[in-house]
């Protein structure tokens, strides 16, 4: 299938798309229709570039939704944010099939906030007509620096200044607990100040121009409309 991780790299061109979905249909045909039409297969060379692929990768399967739960919601959902041209339509959240997203009220102007909720689908950035659905890298990286290593070893310098307790956390289990106590209050502050920040008109500017998806394409599955996505739940 065509990629569509629109947060790491541009959406693939129309060419590429049709190139992809002819080569997909292609293996397809080799199994489809013989079924379709009652004959028994036994063997395909897609069996082959399976059983290769899940040899390489098998390992790895565990690993990637754990991995997509906390980096995906904690991380990746955090840096989501939208920039001057949104118009507040409320689409992005109306059509996140997770509810994902709450229409947050600031100065009279409505911004899509990203919950705990997203899963990093990136539909919404890929619907949004105003191509107004940034991943800022440069708030990336601030976050990063914000949940890890700076702030934390202020605070832990704090201590030691205050109550000599360094020796002490010194301990690598204890280090990864404190690690932890602090990460998650520390994430949530920040995405908030960092989504009221972005109000600023200078403020979104820097964050908007500074991330590579406000060069990139964006990206949905072609044949696809947002109708035919509604959650009828
Ligand atoms: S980000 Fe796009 S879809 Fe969401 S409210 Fe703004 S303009 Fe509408
Ligand atoms: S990335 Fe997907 S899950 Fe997250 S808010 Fe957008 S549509 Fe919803």
């Amino acid at each position: 299938m065509p990629s569509n991780f629109i947060n790491f790299h541009s959406g693939l061109g129309p060419g590429t798309v049709e190139k992809i979905s002819a080569r997909a249909q292609e293996k397809l045909n080799q199994f489809l229709w013989p079924l379709i039409s009652g004959k028994k297969l036994i063997f395909t060379w897609n069996n082959v570039y399976e059983a290769i692929w899940s040899a390489l990768i098998f390992w790895l399967v565990p690993v990637f939704p754990i991995l997509y739960l906390v980096f995906g919601r904690l991380f990746m959902a955090k840096i989501m944010f939208s920039n001057k041209d949104c118009v507040s339509c409320g689409r992005c959240a109306k059509f996140c099939s997770n509810h994902a997203i709450e229409m947050k009220s600031l100065f009279g102007k409505k911004r899509p906030f990203w919950t705990y909720h997203c899963e990093n689908c990136l539909r919404c950035m890929g619907f949004c007509k105003k191509k107004a659905i940034e991943a800022g890298h440069s708030w990336a990286i601030v976050l990063f620096f914000i949940t890890s290593v700076p702030v934390m070893a202020w605070i832990l310098a704090l201590l030691n200044r205050t109550f000599d307790y360094f020796p002490k956390v010194s301990n690598h289990w204890m280090m990864t607990l404190l690690d932890m106590i602090y990460f998650l209050p520390a994430l949530m502050l920040s995405y908030l100040i960092f989504w009221y920040l972005i109000h600023i008109p200078a403020i979104n500017f820097f964050f908007s121009t500074t991330t590579l998806t406000h060069y990139y394409r964006r990206f949905h599955e072609p044949a696809t409309r947002l109708k035919d996505l509604i959650n009828k739940k």
